[in-house]
């Protein structure tokens, strides 16, 4: 039984199509990554095979791009945007528009070790890193002319990612993206009547008053699969607390999160093997402060199923695990990924 449904946030319609589900071999399981790999650029002691790090979490009497560091923030080698103008342009002729595409992007390797990755590192190292990822978002909305900062993740041989080292990115852009762009309107017709207030609460409210995609919910955070969902078991997580940037979330916030995203993804794991998968930060770009309408929240997107020619051609995308099988899956799963994180 296939299903039109209606993202209540942004507007998008989706396929529902859950007959196409049960089909095990489409699931990409994977070996987890060797624990070492001499040649990988990220590993603890091959710092002269990367940029100069930016910014790393090291004791203060080691020197910078050394070993002796926790987590490492370096310029991507080969960056999505450039940091500096070219020295010409080929100019604009209508109706072809172009534009430098300038900015930041930025690796921040999560640990000095090739393995385990995010989900399975040590509690404490979560804490600190995820504190790490803030104030990498927060120096890249100071750099000037930047109009947004997205904070992604890649994992797998179907997210995209090259490199199986753990590590986070960051692209800071002077244009906002066309995704961030329509949640970004979303946000600005008020709450799902249109009066003023947080779109994203209302939506929130709602799953919580629904219960039924509702995976994890806490004093600090809820996470939920979407009604819409477009990709199988997607999960939003999303704080409590109404804040438009990720660059302000406080210390306890970052614990909470620290604890949950990686719970979420040990579960993912848990429920469906180890399949690839991208997690992302939404926030308004700077100078967003408290009263922006924008509420910052993580997206986890699996990536279990490759969009086929209807999908490509229609822009509308069809998943085939209903959003409501997908909670029940994970919240039992989630549970005992926090309860065995909890020590
Ligand atoms: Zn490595
Ligand atoms: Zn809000």
């Amino acid at each position: 039984m296939s299903e039109w449904r209606q993202d209540p946030f942004t507007g998008r319609w989706r396929i529902i199509a859950e007959g196409r589900s049960a089909r095990p071999d489409e699931y990409s399981v994977r070996a987890p990554p060797p624990a070492a790999d001499p040649g990988c650029p990220f590993c603890e002691g091959n710092e002269a095979r990367t940029p100069p790090e930016s910014a790393a979490l090291r004791p203060r009497n080691l020197p910078a791009d050394g070993p002796g560091w926790t987590a490492r923030a370096i310029p991507n080698r080969f960056p999505t945007v450039s940091r500096d103008a070219p020295p010409s342009m080929v100019p604009t002729v209508p109706p072809f528009e172009r534009a430098a595409a300038l900015g930041v992007h930025e690796v921040i390797v999560e640990s000095p070790r090739h393995a385990p990755d995010l989900a399975y590192l040590a509690p404490e190292h979560l804490a600190s890193l995820f504190r790490f990822f803030r104030d990498r978002v927060g120096a890249a909305r100071t750099v000037p002319s930047i109009a947004s900062v997205l904070l992604f993740e890649n994992r797998g041989p179907d997210s995209g990612g090259t490199l199986p080292h753990p590590h986070a990115q960051l692209v800071a852009t002077r244009r906002v993206p066309s995704r961030i762009e329509e949640e970004r309107a979303a946000f600005s017709r008020g709450d799902l009547e249109g009066r003023p207030g947080c779109r994203l609460e209302a939506v929130v409210e709602s799953e919580r008053r629904a219960g039924e995609r509702v995976v994890h919910d806490d004093e600090r955070f809820v996470a939920f699969v979407p009604f819409a969902a477009e990709y199988p078991y997607e999960t939003w997580i999303v704080p409590r607390r109404h804040s438009p940037t990720f660059a302000e979330a406080d210390d306890r916030e970052l614990e909470s999160l620290a604890r949950l995203l990686p719970a979420v993804i040990r579960a993912l794991d848990a429920v469906r093997g180890r399949v690839s998968y991208n997690w992302f930060v939404h926030e308004a770009g700077p100078p967003a402060r408290g009263a922006d309408p924008f509420h910052w929240h993580v997206e986890l997107a699996p990536r279990i199923v490759r969009p086929d020619g209807y999908e490509l051609g229609s822009g509308v995308s069809v998943n085939p695990v209903g959003p409501e099988a997908a909670a029940s899956d994970l919240r039992p799963a989630v549970a005992e990924a926090l309860g065995g994180s909890a020590q």
